[in-house]
């Protein structure tokens, strides 16, 4: 992790106060499950929240930042605070794509050794579905046997990946994703304007915190760019190599986002429902499922993460495919 930011974002609020009641309450669960449907990176918002829970003069939804708890914690040396999260590997730099065992280990030991403070304890596990079945077994029993000011905190954007025993032995919170007016209030103290908002929010599904970025790197200007070539690529005015170049200018995130919403926006446009929900007329249901199944197919072939030889030629294929099924006549 990048420097110590604790931050949170207004629909996270409800969240916040819960745990700051039950903590005031001294009725926190042992261990809670925080799940979140967005991909929104959570690490700002955890060391918020624990903060929040240690500090001894928190204002509302504010910790203090200046007590021992706050400024330890700030200085990355309170001792009884632990996260365990994906660690760069040390060969390739690269973040590791699971939690591994003896990180929990070494949180399990953590937790069983006697309070440095007169504070609770609190150990953190985030993303929690990086964890593997070795690693999920080890924390059973420390979850099974919980110790007495301890808290343990699960984060997870992907609930359904981690196992059932676990899950069982945690509450369960969520963080609710933003209502449309949440998101457009949002974005606009941060200067987005509601046209823009609008348009952004619908390249990012909704996500208000993805929006901004997008509109960061100017995406709707790459988004028409992609649409003017897309049509000179269909009438065979440009040839597929040249695109595909053309498109690795930018990141491989940004590539696959625009293809798949080119996809996504076929399929509708097919499906015989557009996107605003209307039936349209003549619609295919052969292409339909082509386009389903293209993007389907696409979405696993475009995983590559190395900006390389291979993610072109899966580009390539994906592009030439679905310049198939749409200039084929149906009957
Ligand atoms: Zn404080």
């Amino acid at each position: 992790m990048d420097g110590i930011d604790p931050q949170y974002l207004p629909w996270q609020t409800p969240l916040l106060q819960r745990a700051l009641q039950l903590n005031s309450e001294q009725h926190l669960p042992h261990a809670v499950m925080i799940d979140s449907t967005s991909d929104q990176d959570l690490s700002a918002f955890i060391w918020h929240l624990s903060m929040l829970l240690l500090c001894d003069q928190a204002r509302e939804l504010d910790p203090c930042g200046a007590c021992e708890a706050c400024r330890m914690m700030l200085a990355g040396t309170y001792s009884d605070f632990s996260l365990v999260t994906l660690e760069p590997d040390e060969k390739s730099k690269k973040l590791s794509k699971n939690i591994k065992i003896e990180q929990i280990r070494n949180l399990i030991h953590e937790v069983s050794l006697t309070h440095q403070y007169d504070r609770l304890k609190i150990a953190v596990i985030y993303p929690a579905e990086a964890m593997n079945k070795a690693s999920a077994n080890a924390l059973l029993k420390t979850l099974e046997e919980p110790a007495a000011g301890i808290l343990i905190l699960l984060l997870t954007h992907n609930r359904g990946r981690i196992p059932i025993t676990l899950r069982s032995r945690c509450q369960s919170w969520s963080i609710n994703p933003p209502t449309a007016q949440q998101s457009i209030a949002w974005l606009s103290e941060q200067g987005m304007s509601q046209q823009d908002s609008e348009r952004y929010l619908e390249y990012a599904n909704g996500d208000p915190v993805l929006a901004l970025k997008l509109q960061q790197h100017d995406y709707a200007s790459l988004v028409e760019q992609f649409k003017a070539r897309f049509s000179q690529f269909l009438r065979g005015d440009l040839g597929v190599s040249n695109f595909c170049g053309e498109l690795l200018a930018s990141e491989l995130p940004v590539v696959r986002r625009l293809v798949n919403l080119t996809l996504t926006a076929y399929c509708y446009q097919s499906s015989g429902v557009d996107a605003a929900g209307n039936p349209a007329t003549g619609a295919d249901r052969a292409r339909a499922q082509l386009l389903l199944d293209l993007r389907q197919r696409a979405q696993k072939q475009m995983q590559i993460e190395e900006n390389n030889l291979d993610f072109q030629l899966q580009l390539e294929d994906v592009l030439i495919s679905l310049k198939q099924i749409l200039t084929r006549r149906y009957i």
